[in-house]
């Protein structure tokens, strides 16, 4: 008996290290060969949880799994992909046992095994996981300028969302923030290019390392391929118009250092591009993606979208045509999700003929590789490695050093700030006492705008304040709602007996399509407010907490002090609490250009025709605009030679110095401007950036190489060109020339 154990022991030794031996392109092909057309399908299908659930879970109960219709869901329809939660935030031992009994019954109960990959939006943080680490959402993430932040939240979040048992994120989010009325421009890392590349590829880098068999890897998703988050309207889900040009000058690049930076799974844009919906366009989900940019990941639909493309964008005159025209566009999987039409529609369409077999062996292929690259073959089960750090002191660390750099000093009449810590404070508005409008969509709900779940033990704007100064300095009273003016006299008699008003104004959580908006000025009832706070006489700091850049130009000019800080996440009224009373020297810029007026919408990286003869450019605050409590002074800018080729780098140098009497952290930027081209070039753009820290009287050389790439751009041919030349570098108030031969 104990031979044959040992026996036994060695063989199934030797099988583990034949198959390990393979490679996983072998692995997939042989699995591959073995399947149904069914089987196959299935791996492409994508459902819901609450299509498995036996109740939806709420703040009165808690989620229920129906087994049954999980069986019938993996069993009888393949099922290969599982997502999302009904309707909020499960606990980690909860989600342990969910995940546990999906992969029991793939792996045990269907024919092959395989495996399940569940998908979630652990967008800031593993959104979904009761009390995790919250971090501030992508646009307050760019405005730390802060690679190490963004790496840092990646390594987190994956953290904990594979203790959660998950493997698969739809984040980052690559695409490019330019239309500040769209609902999810927090969700971007802003307005500019190089900032969005470079931003999304360190948290790609943290979240994926190299190996994301690891437990506290994962795979990540890049979304929402591509040009959706320019709606002409501004409404989310409707269409953009953008020229193969401005496609691939602008919209395009983040998704290409995304795939550079090795993202295995892209999720397609949900809307339509010059009229070709998103799911149906072959020339970007397989001539673009595919043959330019190499692309060997699998690519994801968005919510119910192939659908859409028969009920909604009317392409498809019925859903089984909606199938064919998504698959054979490029599409791998369906995030269906409601139903299993999908399955069955396309396993008619291969079965007849209507949709070849290469296209489902392709598109298979790629998801099976993924399962095996997150090494779910060799263990699909939530690991219990990583869950001691599940929200560990050094993650809530981690989130508040995030949360403090993401705050944007913008403006700081006669020094008013940082507050003395003996001041009396009255702290008002919609926004300080809550922590939905902090984290903004995606937190605990989708919407995230359900207060009662917020973990109580953390700090709103208001609690963070009355902790550090003491309750008896901190007057409050709320105000105004987000939309109307509430106990204005007892507001009014608060400020009077008050040295200073903290006004927190700003936006509800929200996200996707409920958080769109006609006018993107500030509610009346909030300006108005404001200015009956104002007219108290007392000192105002305005602190905006928002998803988008709400237009506030009528009270600007009246505060004297003002904090920008998006959604600075769950350490957000910590982080603000620091910086007004300077425990925290600010350090964020602005990610975007704050406008001015809600019609006049432009970019730091505007058209010489934006500003010149009558037009011009007139930003309330421009994109990189953020101030300290110290001063830095920029010198002796220089090139290490002034004429370059294309093979060639120039190196570039500059002195930075803090002229002040505290520490600081300061953002350096480098523009470059292309002063001639075959078609216009904007003003400047990013090519550079570095965070520094610098003690008083302190002097730190920063240096930026510039390379060909830095200088080319979309030419009349509608490729990436460099052309010959004069360029400036800009830093600060300094400029130098340079030739490209
Ligand atoms: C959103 C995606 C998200 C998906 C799954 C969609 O509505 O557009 O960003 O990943 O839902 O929740």
């Amino acid at each position: 008996m104990r031979k044959l154990f040992i026996m036994i022991f060695i063989l199934s030794f030797q099988l583990s290290l034949h198959t390990q031996s393979k490679s996983i392109e072998e692995r997939v092909q042989e699995l591959l060969s073995k399947m149904t057309i069914e089987e196959k399908v299935g791996q492409m299908t994508q459902v819901t949880l609450q299509v498995v659930s036996k109740r939806q879970g709420n703040k009165n109960q808690k989620h229920e799994l129906d087994e049954k219709k999980l069986e019938e869901a993996i069993v009888k329809y393949n099922v290969g992909s599982i997502l999302n939660v009904y309707d909020v935030a499960h606990t980690t031992e909860y989600w342990h046992e969910v995940i546990t009994k999906i992969q029991d019954i793939a792996t045990k109960k269907t024919r092959l095994g395989i495996p399940v990959i569940y998908g979630i939006d652990a967008i800031h943080g593993a959104t979904y996981t009761k009390g995790a680490t919250l971090f501030p959402q992508s646009l307050a993430i760019a405005s730390t300028f802060n690679k190490n932040l963004a790496e840092r939240m990646g390594e987190i979040t994956s953290i904990e969302t594979r203790a959660s048992g998950i493997p698969w994120n739809f984040y980052p989010v690559m695409d490019l923030g330019r239309q500040p009325l769209w609902p999810r421009l927090w969700e971007t890392f802003g307005e500019d290019v190089y900032l969005s590349q470079q931003m999304g590829m360190a948290y790609i880098k943290g979240a994926q390392g190299d190996d994301i068999s690891r437990p506290d890897k994962l795979a990540t998703c890049l979304k929402h391929y591509v040009g959706y988050s320019f709606p002409f309207n501004g409404f989310d889900r409707t269409p953009a118009y953008l020229s193969e040009r401005t496609m691939r000058e602008y919209f395009l690049p983040p998704f290409e250092a995304g795939i550079k930076a090795g993202a295995k799974t892209i999720m397609v844009n949900s809307s339509e591009v010059d009229g070709i919906p998103g799911h149906a366009n072959y020339h970007l989900l397989t001539e673009v993606l595919r043959h330019e940019l190499k692309f060997d990941g699998f690519v994801v639909s968005d919510w119910e979208d192939i659908n859409r493309l028969h009920t909604r964008d009317r392409i498809a005159p019925s859903l089984k045509e909606a199938v064919k025209i998504a698959v054979m566009a490029g599409v791998d999987m369906s995030m269906v999700p409601y139903d299993f039409s999908f399955y069955e529609n396309l396993v008619e369409l291969v079965k007849e003929g209507s949709v070849p077999m290469w296209r489902i062996d392709e598109a298979v292929s790629r998801i099976l590789k993924v399962k095996f690259e997150l090494g779910l073959f060799e263990n699909p089960y939530p690991r219990k490695d990583y869950l001691h750090k599940f929200a560990s002191l050094e993650h809530t660390q981690a989130n508040l050093d995030a949360a403090r750099e993401s705050i944007i000093l913008a403006k700081n009449e006669n020094n008013i700030l940082p507050l003395k810590k003996n001041k009396r404070v009255f702290v008002t508005g919609p926004t300080a006492n809550k922590l939905s409008p902090l984290n903004g969509g995606w937190t605990i709900t989708w919407q995230g705008n359900e207060e009662e779940l917020y973990p109580q033990e953390k700090n709103t704007i208001l609690e963070a304040i009355q902790k550090k100064i003491g309750n008896k300095n901190v007057l409050y009273e709320e105000g105004v709602s987000f939309e109307k003016e509430l106990n204005v006299n007892n507001a009014i008699q608060k400020a009077k007996q008050s040295d200073v008003i903290i006004l927190c104004l700003g936006e509800p959580a929200y996200c996707e399509t409920p958080g769109n908006i006609n006018d993107l000025t500030l509610p009346e009832a909030q300006l108005n407010y404001a200015l009956k706070m104002i007219a108290t006489g007392k000192p105002i700091i305005l602190v905006m907490v928002e998803g988008r850049p709400r237009v506030i130009t009528k009270i600007f000019d009246k505060v004297k002090g003002a904090l920008f800080a998006f959604l600075p996440g769950m350490e957000g009224g910590n982080a603000i609490a620091d910086v007004l009373f300077g425990d925290v020297n600010p350090s964020g810029k602005l990610p975007i250009t704050y406008p001015k007026y809600p019609n006049s919408i432009v970019h730091y990286d505007y058209k010489p025709i934006e500003n010149s003869n009558e037009n011009r450019f007139d930003p309330l605050l421009p994109f990189g605009f953020g101030l300290s409590y110290t001063k830095f002074s920029y010198s002796n800018l220089r090139l290490n030679k002034s004429e370059m080729t294309e093979d060639d780098e120039i190196t570039v140098s500059v002195d930075v110095k803090n002229e002040g009497s505290l520490t600081g952290k300061e953002v350096v930027l480098m523009y470059i401007t292309d002063v001639y081209g075959q078609v216009s070039r904007p003003n400047k753009q990013l090519k550079g950036f570095e965070k520094i820290e610098l003690k008083p009287g302190e002097t730190k050389t920063v240096q930026f190489k510039i390379s060909k790439e830095h200088l080319s751009f979309i030419g009349l041919n509608n490729k990436r060109i460099v052309e010959p030349g004069e360029f400036i570098v800009t830093i600060d108030n300094l400029q130098k020339k340079f030739y490209l031969k």
